[in-house]
């Protein structure tokens, strides 16, 4: 009989890969949980198979029944829809304490690191999925730790390139020439489908992903093979001025830039092979998404 899997954030980036993945498994069900059913992200989840259902981490009580009956369930907490470390550990600790009384036999969290207990500075959007990830193991439950890297995405979301001359586009992610994992985070959910379907192999582990680990100054590269006669360069900004930006959330992004060239955080393109071998490249994720790079550039 296919598994039930519950999925958060399945109208979101991870969510939206893990969910798309299982439901092209005939071993399994998707429960994809939303604040909005009736959005288009919603409707669409709806009209590929998936039972949509209302819930939200920050009500514990609709957490029951979001979990009711399944096998396994997928979570994602987004820090950055309120820039709140204590509410996002909240969420995480209501999620936890609610897989647990429903006996669920497999959690994947997307966690992260805890950076201010390992490096002594603060980075939020880490330490708050680091903590949470200490409470679910303190809870002993079933768990698998996923823990996504930079996305590519983020040059067409959050990163965009930005124009400096007439053809001219800096990369501001500021690696000081460090290399960096990435992934697509779309492309990760065939990853996670794997760790569903071998719980007894990745119970209990942490898998940091990595689809490519190269340096900023490589992504211009492939971006200008692709998108010419468009030119792009690595910004020479360090962390620490990045941080200084001033845009909410610009010193957390600083610090995590900074813990990443400083402690090279565990993420292995192996094992996301070994879970996923056609993780796309990001000369791949590139070549395919040329339209969607060029409108963010507009
Ligand atoms: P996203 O695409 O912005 O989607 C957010 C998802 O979270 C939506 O599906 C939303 O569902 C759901 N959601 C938000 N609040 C919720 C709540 N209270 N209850 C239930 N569902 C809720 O986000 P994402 O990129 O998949 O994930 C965001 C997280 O990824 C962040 O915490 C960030 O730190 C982490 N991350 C990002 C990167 C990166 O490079 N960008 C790398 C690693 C980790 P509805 O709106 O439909 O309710």
């Amino acid at each position: 009989m296919a598994k039930l899997i519950t999925v958060f954030g399945a109208t979101g980036m991870q969510g939206g890969g893990v969910a798309k993945a299982l439901l092209e498994d005939q071993d399994f069900q998707v429960r994809a949980v939303t604040r909005n059913a009736s959005s288009d992200k919603a409707k669409a989840l709806q009209a590929r198979g998936a039972e949509v259902v209302v819930a939200s981490l920050d009500e514990p009580s609709t957490l029951g029944p979001a979990l009711q009956g399944a096998h396994g369930v997928f979570v994602v907490t987004n820090y950055w829809e309120y820039l709140n470390k204590e509410r996002e550990i909240k969420q995480g600790k209501a999620i936890a304490d609610a897989a647990k009384a429903a006996g669920v036999k497999h959690v994947v969290f997307s966690g992260l690191e805890n950076v201010q207990k390992i490096a002594g500075f603060p980075c939020p959007h880490f330490d708050a999925k680091g903590q949470v990830e200490e409470y679910m193991t303190s809870i002993e439950l079933p768990m698998t730790f996923v823990r996504y890297p930079f996305y590519y995405e983020n040059y067409i979301s959050s990163l965009k390139p930005q124009k400096v001359e007439d053809v001219t586009y800096v990369l501001g992610v500021p690696m000081e020439g460090a290399e960096m994992d990435a992934v697509s985070a779309a492309d990760m959910g065939p990853a996670v489908r794997a760790i569903f379907k071998n719980r007894a192999e990745w119970l209990g582990r942490t898998v940091g992903f990595s689809a490519d680990r190269l340096t900023v100054q490589q992504h211009a590269e492939i971006l200008s093979k692709h998108l010419a006669p468009k030119v792009f360069k690595a910004s020479d900004m360090t962390a620490d001025a990045f941080a200084q930006l001033g845009f909410p959330g610009a010193d957390h992004l600083g610090n995590m830039f900074k813990f990443n060239r400083l402690h090279n955080p565990d993420r292995s393109v192996e094992l996301t092979r070994q879970l996923h071998p056609a993780a796309k490249s990001f000369d791949t994720w590139v070549a395919e998404n040329k339209e969607a790079l060029l409108k963010a550039l507009d």
